[in-house]
């Protein structure tokens, strides 16, 4: 129960990854910590919805198996088990037809995509790929650093394919070339990983940590606004009551924060942000027609299909979950293309429906809340956690460090060691002044 008349040393404003992140870091400080998460359950865009033993995510989620998160997720001891797509199974879809993605000697020997000039120009490429330093491309465009490599137009598509699926990004005009180089290059000597039984067992294993380390969870609490004074934080609820803290963090999009508590810094982020949305089509069948086609890219249209209870536990029994996406550029509306999406699947799986259990189409899920700009530099474009020394941010869109996901756990992990060395716990001085503001 939330207690209105006390005073309360650190309240999170959302109760995603990363609200749920920073808050089992401070717990396990010795800090005092309350949740405030406006819909009826936690986990935000990491919820799985499970149906008939089938587990929907929020369209297709892979965690990066080479990053900050993993560490983090051991760190926290949140345990889960996992598998990983078999990047050589990837077939490209070219106009209406599937082909071998050419990444192993013998797909780019054989692939009828490419000339005998672009398949020796491919292998160049890819060298370039791995060696050039990101940093030197965080304010080249990725249209841009494309074109300076090659004029082959079928190379090129190859390269936005490829940096699609890899960053989840469909707007090469904006987006820095040094942020597909630096996930590329740390894709390369571990794959994706795919969680058995859904990211709902990340965010359940973070919400056990947090309410062993005494954090008070508290779902269907909308916040309406934040106030600072030079004494504490004051919050409002959508039911008028208010609370007060000595720090609060706001673990939310960049539009709530910036209405939560307009400042310059806020505002401006919420103006200028780009949002990476898709489209999502999930699918859940009682048998899938054809079990050798696991993974397609679209070359012509910036489509995904993945079946991902081929690689984790996501399915009952001869059952599958199939997660079909199209990546939207920032102008599209993703209700546009239901239709484009079936098609991928009827080439892929002919005659799906006859085996469809349950399917679930979200048109304009925000994947990212920021798309790193190349006029901005890339990730060094984003704002800092300490926004004030006692209002501080977590999220996808925060820090200098990690993309999607992995950005929301790195920050959330910056944030509570900043909160730690920053803002101080309440002790009963300080209680006794903010108690009676
Ligand atoms: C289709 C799709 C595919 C994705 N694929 C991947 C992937 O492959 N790999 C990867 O790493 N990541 C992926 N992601 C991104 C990943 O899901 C997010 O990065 C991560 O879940 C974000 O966590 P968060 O806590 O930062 O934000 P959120 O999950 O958005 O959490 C914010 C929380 O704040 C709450 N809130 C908002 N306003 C208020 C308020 N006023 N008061 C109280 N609470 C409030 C919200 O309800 C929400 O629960 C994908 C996302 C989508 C949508």
């Amino acid at each position: 129960m939330l207690n209105r008349h006390k005073p309360h040393d650190v309240i999170i404003i959302g109760g995603g990854l990363a609200g749920l992140t920073t808050a089992v870091y401070l717990a396990r400080a010795g800090r005092q910590v309350i949740i405030l998460e406006k819909s009826a359950h936690l986990g935000g865009r990491a919820t799985t919805q499970t149906r008939d033993g089938f587990h929907f995510n929020l369209g297709p989620h892979a965690l990066n198996g080479n990053g900050e998160a993993l560490k983090i997720l051991a760190e926290l001891n949140v345990p889960f088990t996992s598998g990983n797509p078999d990047v050589q199974r990837t077939l490209l879809d070219k106009a209406g037809q599937l082909y071998p993605l050419p990444v192993t000697p013998g797909t780019i020997l054989k692939t009828p995509l490419l000339t005998w000039r672009e398949k020796l120009a491919l292998t160049q490429l890819m060298t370039r790929l791995v060696r050039t330093r990101p940093e030197t491309a965080d304010h080249t465009s990725w249209q841009e650093w494309v074109a300076a490599q090659t004029s082959s137009v079928a190379l090129q598509d190859l390269l936005h394919t490829i940096s699609r699926i890899t960053t989840y990004i469909n707007a090469p005009e904006l987006m820095s070339a040094s942020l597909f180089l630096r996930i590329f290059q740390m894709s390369l000597s571990k794959p994706v990983l795919y969680v058995d039984g859904g990211w709902q067992v990340l965010v359940d294993g973070l919400r056990r940590r947090a309410e062993e380390g005494g954090v008070i969870l508290e779902t269907g609490v909308r916040v309406t606004a934040v106030h600072e004074t030079d004494l504490h934080v004051e919050i409002i609820l959508d039911d008028a009551s208010s609370l007060i803290a000595g720090t609060v963090l706001l673990a939310v999009d960049p539009k709530t924060a910036a209405s939560l508590y307009p400042s310059e810094l806020l505002e401006e982020q919420a103006e200028t942000a780009v949002p990476v949305r898709a489209a999502t089509l999930d699918v859940a069948l009682n048998h899938l027609p054809q079990p050798e086609n696991v993974l397609a890219l679209g070359v012509d249209e910036p489509t995904y299909l993945s079946v991902h209870s081929a690689v984790a536990k996501l399915a009952p029994e001869g059952g599958a979950l199939i997660q079909v996406a199209r990546y939207l550029s920032p102008e599209e509306n993703g209700s546009d293309f239901r239709g484009s999406l079936e098609n991928l699947l009827e080439m892929m799986q002919p005659g799906w429906r006859q085996h469809l259990v349950h399917q679930r189409f979200l048109p304009n899920m925000v994947v990212a809340n920021r798309t790193p700009l190349a006029v901005e530099g890339g990730l060094n474009g984003r704002p800092d956690v300490a926004l004030t020394n006692r209002i501080f941010l977590a999220g996808d869109w925060i820090g200098p460090t990690g993309w999607l996901a992995e950005a929301s756990f790195t920050s959330a992990r910056e944030a509570a060691r900043r909160i730690l060395a920053e803002s101080p716990q309440l002790t009963r001085e300080r209680l006794s002044v903010i108690g009676n503001p």
